[in-house]
């Protein structure tokens, strides 16, 4: 098994250190790649300093050209990929093909995006003293960007930076997670096909602690991470005065309202709690932790619910067949045990669950939880979740607010005023109505309040976050 090259502005290369990446299903060696050189990272932000003029003034269909390329090689290679991300990260292969569509989506939007992405004409003449006069607002970008990636998305949040990074015609620098690196050098390979610019992109896998420098390198005054509050927050301190956007964890919640009452909505709404509460064993920043049923329906909803989680099917994520795969490690699934045994002594009953094997979690729900409990307070990054009767629909948002994170929240509910309610009163960064917070259309503004973050992604977002706005006056017009 050769190593697989990381990418130096543009270039492949290997480093000193070995970095073997095991799969989390058996712990099989599933690939090799090497740490990026103290002078490899240095030479990969030189470049990108290097190359930011030259990309600002590429012309949108060479960023186009290159984005085209990246989506039609991920399609061609869409069933490659997907096995990779399932050997590093061990999410279920359906979910992997899933992941590999979405990123193609973000790339060809993105090649869409680069076309028509302009600025403004603004006239200034509403006011006397500027008559004859107009603003071009055009988008500049700020700088080359670091993204630095966490290992639940191997592919598709790499996506998330890379492509609006192009699109706008500014260089990136990527740092993905060490468990889950191959996928984003396998992008790299897909990068280095194109005619972009030396200094465009560089792939550098490296410890947690050398990634803390190169959010400090002045040379990178653009941000972008996804990943945990913790470290979210080093990095906000890190980072000084830069452009930081920060994409982090959360304990996302589903109310089932009053009026989603029929047999019908109460099995709809199993369902997909059920689904995604486990999908990706749970590790997804969105994946249903919580779920608040009105009181009157809670004793037709649980039955439903735990008849939805007991059909999931758990095992090898090679598997076509399986929904719920391995965690990340077995040191992830312990803690996740941990916790539902913690909520259980403090009182908490198991609706459904099981005995962990391994790095693999049963699907597990739990009532009866003080909502104290890590597995309620915290985010679980598992396959858990909590569910619990509200008195109504006021006291199920009072219940969703009741958190230190607001990234999304679902709310089952046919009517237009509970949902207007929900979007008034959620603290969160997206509402979704009639479904679970899992829920994600890549282009729509994507991120969250309180501890959930800072800024927005999807692609036309992360477009404007990585430009700033240049007013160029003109009179006499
Ligand atoms: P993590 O915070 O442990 O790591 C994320 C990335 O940060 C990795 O690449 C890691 O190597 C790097 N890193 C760690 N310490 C660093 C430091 N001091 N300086 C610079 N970089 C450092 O997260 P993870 O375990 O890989 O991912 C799971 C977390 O990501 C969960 O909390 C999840 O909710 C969150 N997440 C959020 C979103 C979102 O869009 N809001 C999406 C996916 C995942």
């Amino acid at each position: 098994m050769e190593p697989r090259a990381f990418y130096v502005a543009g270039r492949p290369a290997h480093g000193d250190h070995e970095l073997t990446v095991t799969h989390p299903y058996d712990g099989q060696a599933v690939g090799r790649t090497t740490l990026a050189t103290t002078d490899q990272v240095e030479a990969a932000v030189a470049g990108a300093a290097r190359v930011a003029a030259t990309a600002a003034a590429l012309p949108a269909h060479a960023r186009a050209a290159a984005l085209d390329h990246v989506t039609r090689r991920l399609a061609e290679r869409a069933a490659e990929i997907a096995a990779l991300i399932t050997a590093e990260n061990g999410k279920p292969v359906k979910w992997a093909k899933a992941e590999v569509g979405r990123a193609i989506s973000v790339f060809r939007w993105a090649a869409e995006e680069a076309r028509r992405f302009s600025g403004d004409l603004q006239r200034l003449d509403t006011d006397p003293a500027a008559t004859g006069r107009i603003a071009l607002v055009r988008r500049v970008p700020r700088g080359p960007v670091l993204g630095i990636t966490p290992f639940n998305f191997p592919l598709n949040l790499v996506a998330h930076k890379v492509a609006p990074a192009l699109a706008v015609g500014t260089p990136i620098v990527v740092k993905p997670a060490p468990a889950t690196p191959l996928t984003a050098l396998l992008l790299g390979e897909i990068l280095a096909e194109t005619d972009l610019p030396e200094g465009m992109f560089s792939v550098l896998p490296l410890p947690n602690e050398r990634a803390a420098d190169l959010v400090a390198d002045p040379r990178l005054p653009v941000v972008s991470f996804t990943g945990s509050g913790p470290v979210g927050a080093a990095i906000r301190r890190a980072a000084h005065d830069k452009h930081v956007t920060l994409e982090l964890g959360g304990n996302a919640a589903a109310v089932i309202c009053a009026d989603w009452s029929s047999d019908e909505d109460l099995t709809f709404a199993a369902q997909r709690v059920a689904t995604f509460s486990n999908y990706q064993a749970g590790q997804s920043c969105i994946a249903v932790q919580r779920v608040h049923v009105h009181e009157r329906l809670y004793d037709r909803f649980l039955p439903r619910l735990v008849a939805a989680v007991e059909a999931l099917r758990t095992g090898d994520p090679r598997d076509e067949s399986t929904d719920v795969g391995p965690l990340v490690s077995v040191e992830a699934a312990r803690r996740v045990e941990a916790w539902v045994a913690e909520a259980v002594t403090a009182g908490a009953t198991v609706e459904v669950g099981g005995r962990r094997d391994g790095a693999t979690c049963p699907p597990t729900v739990l009532s009866g939880v003080p909502a104290d409990a890590k597995v309620c307070a915290e985010e679980v990054f598992g396959p858990v979740l909590v569910v619990a009767p509200v008195a109504d629909d006021r006291a199920a948002f009072a219940a969703v607010n009741d958190s230190a994170y607001g990234l999304q929240a679902g709310v089952f509910t046919h009517r237009l005023d509970v949902a207007f309610a929900a979007a008034r009163t959620l603290e969160v960064g997206g509402v979704i109505v009639g479904d679970v917070p899992s829920y994600r259309a890549d282009q729509m503004p994507y991120g969250g309040v309180k501890g959930s973050g800072v800024g927005r992604e999807g692609l036309r977002s992360a477009m404007e976050d990585y430009t700033e706005q240049r007013v160029t006056v003109l009179t006499g017009i």
